[in-house]
């Protein structure tokens, strides 16, 4: 099933979500002109469909292949990789004085939405390199960056993050690789990591990786761990003591190699530190929020692959007459009611969660331009872009395969790769689980909800659907219970609390959307056929997921009730 980009929906979520306007009337984003972006979502478009796409299936069929440390990519992915660094598509958003085109960051976005639609598991290697050129550009010394930035940048060299171990999942300060000084100023790392996206490949001449470790005087717990940079390939050419030991079989993202990686197993494995010693987390944060707005990202790509896939099966499968008797010959399913449900939740739910990751996207830029406010939303936004943007990707990959029927369970349709692929989002870059729990704790508590103020301020000066105003009311006493309650109740409502808080910033922004495309449609501009999709989507999101997300609140009002009744063995 050929994909394409949905540049209209893009365009009009830039300008009316993100204001991309707005940014452009500043001197740092004066180069985002309507002009320029028009060229760059056109271009990104083609690039996804003409040569990403047509990787897709041969990457979940094939999938990399390990053999002695060496990961060698399947069929077309070296071609796909070098279109993409010889394009520039990796400097869009990147750093200006190491070959970055300054760009906004939600531009950026715009243009890995495409490519992640394309093929979501290749998708993580420019990922996983923005994220590390992030960390890089706002911790590392200025050799590092010298040395490191530019290559990156350009996509020329790929970058990984090495939090995981086998003890150390969500708990990274369990982590036991370990790092220690030596004399001309650089490190010697010894550890394995575990679950490493992309930290092996042959589609690049060296691989950075930024890896998280405990120096001899480090603390226990997170205190206690330092950010190094551990490249591939040493500066003077030679190959460091860092090794590629196996790769995972997985449910999904086959194109993506996920390794076992072995550093210092002959005491020989060179490594710098990035940013001071101890202060590991700060830096790896930097390139965890990064990805974890990323992460988001792949819920929309997923969703949208999902629903361009289901809508043209469904105008093609011919099943029974219309109930209500309006045709006696048997129509496309996409005329009979349960399908209609099934197509305008996903259609609805895709544009949802696309205003709230490029939402969350341009604080990052508003933060840059230090705008006042901008860096509180990027943090209470965070947590609501990767978890709820990725439970939508998994529930429309599932109505995806539904609308198919029997033919969504047969691998050669591809509805089910998206939803295997799917499932991942939720699990990685921080469990859906620990972004509750941060939502709840250090985003809420953290500044005595005063950030959660200004958003349920902002949402309150635009609603008007009822459901909405309902929903935003319900959110703002949940949040004044929350604040005062324990933290053990706190917790147990986390993850009710943020769909509901996520369903009401997505309303806002739906019903934003709505307004303005009603509002073109009476002036005659613009697409209509694209803008009463728009008006519908934004009718049918407050109508069924504003109603249901209020149906969330007794289960937060509840709190930790009834959940540990049972001890661990009456489980
Ligand atoms: C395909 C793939 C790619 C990956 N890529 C990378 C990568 O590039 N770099 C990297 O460093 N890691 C990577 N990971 C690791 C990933 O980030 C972890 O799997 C994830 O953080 C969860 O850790 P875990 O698997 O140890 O699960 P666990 O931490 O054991 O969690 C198991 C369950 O318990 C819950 N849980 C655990 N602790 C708590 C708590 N305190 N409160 C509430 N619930 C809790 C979790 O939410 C989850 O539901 C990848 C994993 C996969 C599968």
């Amino acid at each position: 099933m050929p994909f394409s980009s949905p540049l209209t929906e893009q365009r009009f979520v830039l300008q009316h979500v993100a204001r991309i306007t707005d940014l452009a009337a500043t001197p740092r984003f004066a180069a985002a002109e309507p002009d320029m972006i028009d060229a760059i979502l056109e271009g990104a478009a083609a690039l996804s469909e003409g040569e990403w796409a047509p990787t897709n299936r041969t990457g979940d069929r094939i999938a990399p292949k390990w053999e002695d440390g060496v990961v060698t990519m399947p069929p077309g992915f070296k071609e796909a990789y070098n279109a993409y660094v010889e394009g520039g598509w990796g400097t869009i958003a990147g750093p200006v004085e190491f070959g970055g085109q300054g760009l906004p960051n939600v531009l950026g976005f715009a243009v890995a939405e495409s490519l992640g639609a394309a093929n979501m598991g290749f998708g993580l290697c420019p990922i996983l390199t923005s994220g590390a050129v992030e960390a890089l550009a706002s911790h590392g010394c200025d050799d590092l960056r010298r040395i490191y930035l530019e290559k990156l940048v350009t996509g020329e060299w790929t970058g990984t993050m090495n939090l995981t171990e086998p003890q150390a999942g969500s708990d990274v300060g369990a982590l036991r690789t370990s790092a220690v000084p030596v004399k001309d100023g650089s490190w010697r790392i010894k550890g394995t990591k575990i679950f490493i996206t992309f930290g092996e490949h042959d589609l690049a001449d060296n691989i950075i990786h930024l890896v998280l470790a405990r120096t001899p005087d480090g603390q226990p717990g997170t205190r206690g761990i330092s950010l190094f940079l551990v490249p591939k390939v040493r500066p003077d050419g030679s190959r460091n003591d860092v090794y590629c030991a196996s790769i995972e079989h997985k449910l999904g993202i086959h194109s993506s190699p996920t390794c076992v990686m072995v550093y210092g197993d002959n005491d020989d494995c060179h490594d710098w530190l990035i940013g001071p010693e101890f202060g590991g987390m700060r830096a790896m944060f930097t390139m965890m929020n990064n990805a974890r707005l990323n992460i988001g990202l792949q819920g929309v790509q997923i969703a949208e692959r999902a629903t361009q896939q289901a809508l043209a099966y469904a105008r093609q499968r011919i099943q029974s007459a219309r109930a209500n008797g309006t045709s006696a010959e048997p129509v496309a399913i996409i005329e009979h009611h349960d399908v209609r449900r099934m197509l305008m939740r996903m259609k609805a739910q895709t544009q949802a969660v696309r205003a709230l990751v490029y939402a969350a996207a341009v604080e990052v830029d508003r933060a840059r331009l230090a705008l006042d406010g901008a860096r509180q939303r990027l943090d209470l936004l965070t947590p609501l872009a990767k978890s709820h943007g990725t439970d939508v990707g998994c529930e429309v990959a599932s109505l995806g395969i539904q609308v198919h029927g029997g033919m969504g369970f047969i691998e050669e349709t591809g509805a089910a790769q998206h939803y295997r692929d799917a499932r991942i989002a939720p699990i990685y870059e921080g469990t859906n689980g620990i972004q509750a729990a941060d939502l709840v704790g250090r985003k809420l508590a953290g500044d005595d909800g005063a950030g959660m103020a200004r958003l349920i301020a902002d949402v309150r000066a635009e609603a008007q659907h009822p459901n909405l105003v309902a929903l935003t009311d319900k959110v703002a006493d949940l949040t004044r219970s929350l604040l005062a309650w324990e933290v053990d109740d706190r917790l147990a409502a986390s993850a009710p609390y943020l769909s509901m808080v996520s369903v009401m910033t997505c309303g806002w922004l739906m019903e934003r959307q709505g307004r303005i495309a009603a509002d073109l449609l009476a002036k005659r501009q613009g697409d209509p056929g694209f803008l009463k999709g728009k008006i519908a989507c934004a009718n049918w999101y407050r109508a069924h997921i504003v109603a249901e997300a209020l149906g969330l609140a007794e289960g937060v009002q509840a709190g930790a009730a009834y959940l540990f009744d049972l001890n661990v063995d009456e489980m």
